[in-house]
């Protein structure tokens, strides 16, 4: 299933899908201004729109699952909280999954249930050398004994309280001439517009025409399967008399690991060396994600900078349904320099005729002042930068880096 590139809340606010936080923020205050029901009483729908499409796309987590998953990625990460139901219906019309478009109305003219969604957590050596698992879950489906009927043939009746309607229309009359329409779920019938007769109610079901079951669903990641792919399992979701079961679909969830990072099919890892394997060669090895030990050797007289990115080809991923061909690995290289005063004056003479030369020595001239080296913590911002300005509507453009030395007027 494919993902469907949902940019409605981009729309909304009238902003490219790749927008930058200035970008969305300038847009939606700009918007925010002209429907906001101060000004305009009328808007109010458009001005919740835009608050809401404004609220999911400043934050990063709700946007990425937006990006990647549309409209449902925001239901399921939500948790399914019943509040932003209104507003969810409101911009993406009708109810659960009805993104899928022509799929929840029918494959065969029968309503379609919904779609029944789980996360799967995996781990990147799963989906390097894939993975069967079982998958217990409960679903409803159609009694066995009754058919789905809720008892036996012919005892189901329409109700007669609301005429198989499900609801009763009350009429009161407020004043002469004037009357009031109510409209109430049938409590003969619990709005199901059918009753059975307590003789003929199935036994097993209990006339709810549906059984719990506990369903096992064997599941295969496939070597080289993604993140946020979907494993679909056609028509296993809860089952209901008239209605075309939905599908289970596991969306995966691709666990970090403590030495890979991954990005398409290609790996990235970081490894550590010192100043002597970074100038006279090395060798190491690591353990892959299939558990195979790889060695790794650089020959003396090749240099590895600090910082510097060296790439094996085909020790990446395998690629997905093409499991032989794989991406490449990456391997940056952080160079471990040695202490302060980790070896003697005299020695450190000798290391330099060793190394490349100096370049020319600089002319100093007689005037120069002279200043010294010191170390320091890295911290956040430099020279005074911590303090955050206030949130101002001047702020929207980055306020230029202040360099070191640029003192903040008040402390
Ligand atoms: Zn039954
Ligand atoms: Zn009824």
């Amino acid at each position: 299933m494919a993902n469907v590139a949902d940019t409605k809340l981009y729309d909304i606010l009238g902003v490219p899908p790749g927008a930058s936080d200035n970008e969305l923020k300038k847009a939606y205050r700009k918007l925010a201004k002209e429907y906001h029901p101060d000004k305009n009483p009328n808007a109010g729908d458009k001005f919740k729109e835009i608050s809401f499409a404004y609220e999911v796309l400043s934050n990063p987590e709700k946007r990425e699952l937006y990006d990647r998953y549309g409209e449902q990625g925001l239901r399921e990460g939500s948790g399914g909280s019943g509040g932003m139901d209104d507003i969810f219906s409101h911009i993406f019309g009708g109810g659960l999954f009805s993104f899928m478009g022509n799929q929840s109305r029918s494959r065969n003219g029968r309503r379609r249930g919904e779609d029944m969604m789980h996360p799967l957590k995996v781990s990147l050596e799963d989906l390097y050398n894939g993975k069967t698992t079982k998958l217990q879950l409960s679903k409803n489906v159609l009694c066995s004994s009754c058919n789905g009927q809720g008892g036996k043939s012919g005892a189901v009746q329409k109700c007669a309280a609301c005429r198989g309607r499900g609801v009763r229309i009350m009429i009161r009359q407020l004043a002469p001439g004037m009357v009031q329409q109510m409209q109430s779920v049938c409590s003969d019938c619990n709005g199901e517009g059918e009753v059975i007769n307590e003789k003929d109610r199935c036994k097993k079901c209990e006339g709810k025409k549906v059984i719990k079951e506990v369903k096992i669903l064997e599941v295969h990641v496939d070597k080289g399967m993604k993140h946020g792919q979907r494993i679909t399992f056609t028509g296993e979701a809860d089952q209901a008399p008239g209605v075309e079961p939905g599908d289970i679909v596991l969306l995966l969830q691709e666990k970090e690991h403590e030495v890979f990072q991954r990005d398409g099919n290609d790996l990235h890892m970081t490894h550590k060396i010192g100043l002597v394997e970074a100038l006279c060669g090395f060798q190491f090895t690591f353990k892959h994600l299939d558990g195979r030990q790889i060695a790794v050797k650089y020959p003396p007289g090749k240099v590895i900078e600090p910082g510097c990115v060296r790439v094996v080809r085909g020790e990446g991923m395998p690629q997905y349904r093409n499991p032989f061909e794989k991406g490449d690995l990456y391997i940056k290289f952080d160079v471990q320099f040695p202490e302060n005063n980790w070896i003697s004056p005299e020695k450190l003479t000798e290391l330099e005729d060793l190394l490349p030369a100096r370049p020319e020595v600089p002319n100093i001239i007689s005037d120069a002042e002279e200043v010294d080296l010191h170390e320091f913590e890295i911290t956040r911002g430099s020279g005074g930068g911590q303090r955050r300005e206030a949130y101002n509507d001047s702020s929207d453009e980055e306020s230029g880096h202040h360099g070191p030395g640029v003192q903040c007027a008040h402390q």
